[in-house]
């Protein structure tokens, strides 16, 4: 058998794409190490932000405003609910690289945000507490995903599409036999015409060369009460502070607000259960300057869970085929915040292996901006 499109790596985008390529009517075969959803890499937690005024740039909007598209319409296919409007609040020091190139991606592409002072804020909510010279944006709009469902349901719609899935099997290595991508695993060796490489940063193990570092990171649970939940309309966040460190975090569930602090981390560690939440002394601490400064009334740190960041070089996704080898494509360098495009990462898997070719408006993400 000769299937379409190998999927290496069937977690965040991975899914999407066994997803919408099954639902083509191609010969899909997803693998995977673990059985998605797991928490081995980057997809668990519960949840992730969805923002579309961009503070990382606005060659990110078109994207983000077709992800958003695609989240609605995968929504009402899988019959759950995944995204969660709930709006995010945006707030950094005034003339932040983050907070002007967020006015920018919003004024260009229209979007519905509002600029709020720090006074503003603490009258909507007066939970968060901001310095005077900070700069607000609240986008109404925005919210979070349930990642963990999501990828569940990717997972579930393949398999009835007749997406083939071989999980808990991890793939050992990767080679092309004349005109075919071969994938060979402990259950066999498997063929197909196109492939899609969406491991993460596990990439590295199979595509020499990638600038892909692995970063371990942690995100925390706070004790916190009705106040800060969603029902009291209490926002998402993205927050950044005068040196440069970066937090996001939730309304509260259960009495528990999950933070994350976005930059930092431990590079080159890889394996989130050989190193769970509180191996390394600054897991539990790393928010709380954040807490005290900005969400004071916030309580004590309840429990935690350790993830994995593919970053890239430049912080931008790296979206491309390789260069010896145009029938491999390659999602990696996701860098911490790629969740939200999965469903077009997973649209662009697909086309890709039904057309051979990658949209034109990817080129900011391709592999050739290193050796420019
Ligand atoms: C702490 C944290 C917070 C985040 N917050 C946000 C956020 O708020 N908003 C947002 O948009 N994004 C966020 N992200 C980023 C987002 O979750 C990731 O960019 C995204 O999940 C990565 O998708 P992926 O498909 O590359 O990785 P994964 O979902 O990890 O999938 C990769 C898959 O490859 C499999 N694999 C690895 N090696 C092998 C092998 N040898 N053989 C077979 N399979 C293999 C793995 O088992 C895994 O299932 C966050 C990430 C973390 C860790």
């Amino acid at each position: 058998m000769i299937y379409d499109l190998i999927i290496a790596g069937s977690g965040s985008a991975g899914a999407a794409a066994g997803y919408y390529a099954s639902k083509a009517g191609l010969k899909v075969l997803m693998v995977d190490a673990f059985h998605p959803p797991h928490t081995e890499g980057a997809h668990h937690g519960k949840n992730r932000l969805i923002r579309y005024a961009y503070g990382e740039g606005e060659k990110y909007v078109p994207l983000l405003l077709r992800s958003q598209q695609l989240w609605q319409q995968f929504e009402a296919d899988a019959g759950v609910r995944l995204l969660h409007p709930c709006g995010v609040l945006n707030a950094g020091p005034r003339d932040s690289l983050f907070m002007t190139s967020l006015a920018e991606s919003a004024e260009r592409w229209s979007l519905n945000v509002e600029p709020l002072t720090p006074q503003g804020v603490a009258r909507r909510w007066p939970e968060i507490t901001l310095p005077a010279h900070f700069d607000a944006v609240f986008e109404p709009d925005a919210g979070y995903l349930s990642s963990e469902l999501a990828v569940e349901h990717w997972i579930r719609l393949a398999r009835e599409q007749g997406a083939a899935q071989l999980f808990n099997c991890p793939i050992k290595s990767i080679s092309r036999d004349g005109d075919l991508q071969q994938v060979v695993t402990d259950e066999g060796t498997f063929s197909a015409a196109r492939l899609l490489i969406s491991m993460g940063s596990r990439i590295n193990d199979f595509v020499a060369s990638l600038p892909v570092i692995q970063t371990r990171k942690v995100f925390a649970w706070f004790q916190a009460d009705g106040r800060y939940s969603e029902n009291n309309h209490f926002p998402g966040f993205s927050i950044g502070l005068d040196d440069g460190s970066h937090y996001y975090g939730f309304p509260a569930q259960d009495n528990a607000l999950k933070v994350g602090r976005h930059d930092g981390g431990q590079p080159g560690v890889s394996d989130n259960k050989g190193f769970p939440f509180g191996s390394y002394p600054e897991d539990g601490s790393e928010c709380f300057a954040f807490l005290r400064q900005c969400l004071p009334g916030v309580g004590g740190c309840l429990y935690g869970e350790s993830c994995s960041y593919d970053n890239s070089p430049d912080g931008d996704f790296i979206i491309d085929t390789l260069p010896d080898n145009p029938d491999c494509m390659v999602i990696t360098g996701l860098s911490g915040h790629g969740f939200k495009f999965a469903p077009l990462l997973g649209e662009i898997a697909s086309e890709f292996a039904q057309q051979g070719t990658l949209p034109d408006g990817l080129r900011p993400f391709s592999l050739s901006r290193f050796t420019r």
